[in-house]
């Protein structure tokens, strides 16, 4: 990309596509324009008496160069996704099951292990990622992790296990050595955050998880002590990244690490 991008967020306006948003070409054609459109949530009702209204030129281009199809006017995102704005990826079961065919798909044309880091550029509420995302399913305890909107610019992730459902926020992320988390969830009997530390060490490098459980309830707070057992979830979990690097895994009590 070029030093002088012009940005449509954030401006109220609009930024016209001189050249691809990927790889920079000028050389884009027009392959369809549709005319001007509203932004979507404010189309008027067919019969509705006409009246002013913005409207946006609807025009898809193609490069040339790298094939990327892509919009020819940037509008500013707070116009055409307002706070109220109804729609994620999520919400449409034919959308959740597009994605998961195209997460198959994609997984045998291009040979994928798992270990692959995937990207997804533009990803509405994270719903094509969260496919890959389960894939590997290194946790043998977790279903699913689905990515969620993210509130306040903090990622936001629902795991799914055979407890139920959990969501968690990402308080504070420093790749590669730390890693913060703490449930999101409100109104449950028990709360907590997690810190993930990677420190290196002669042999190569020692995960160090600091589990800080708060119980609310007192028969949970019991049930818990003497049913599950307070460090079955960190045990768990180091045992299953162990497996996933093929390692012998040696749990020891540690001191824990401050917020
Ligand atoms: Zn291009």
């Amino acid at each position: 990309m070029t030093n002088e991008t012009k940005r449509a967020a954030g401006t109220g306006g609009s930024v016209v596509v001189e050249r691809c948003q990927v790889c920079d070409s000028p050389d884009l054609e027009s392959v369809l324009f549709l005319g001007y459109l509203p932004p979507v949530n404010q189309m008027r009702t067919v019969g509705e008496r006409p009246h002013e209204q913005p409207a946006y030129p609807a025009e898809l281009l193609r490069c040339r160069k790298c094939q990327l199809v892509q919009i020819g006017l940037i509008v500013d995102p707070a116009i055409l996704f307002p706070p109220e704005y109804p729609y994620t990826s999520g919400t449409t079961r034919i959308l959740r099951e597009n994605f998961a065919e195209l997460r198959r798909e994609a997984t045998s044309v291009l040979g994928l292990s798992g270990s692959e880091l995937i990207v997804d550029i533009g990803s509405n509420d994270g719903t094509l990622i969260s496919n890959f995302k389960e894939a590997p399913g290194w946790r043998n305890n977790v279903k699913q992790v689905e990515v969620l909107p993210s509130t306040e610019g903090k990622m936001l992730f629902r795991e799914t296990s055979s407890d139920g459902t959990l969501t968690m926020e990402v308080v504070e992320s420093r790749p590669p050595g730390r890693l913060v988390t703490r449930i999101a969830d409100k109104g449950l009997p028990f709360g907590g955050y997690w810190i993930y530390e990677i420190i290196p060490t002669k042999e190569g490098c020692q995960l160090n998880i600091t589990e800080h459980g708060e119980i609310y309830n007192p028969i949970f707070r019991f049930v818990s002590r003497f049913f599950l057992g307070y460090t079955r979830t960190l045990d768990t979990y180091l045992k299953n990244v162990a497996n996933k690097f093929s390692e012998n895994v040696a749990i020891t009590n540690g001191t824990p690490a401050n917020l």
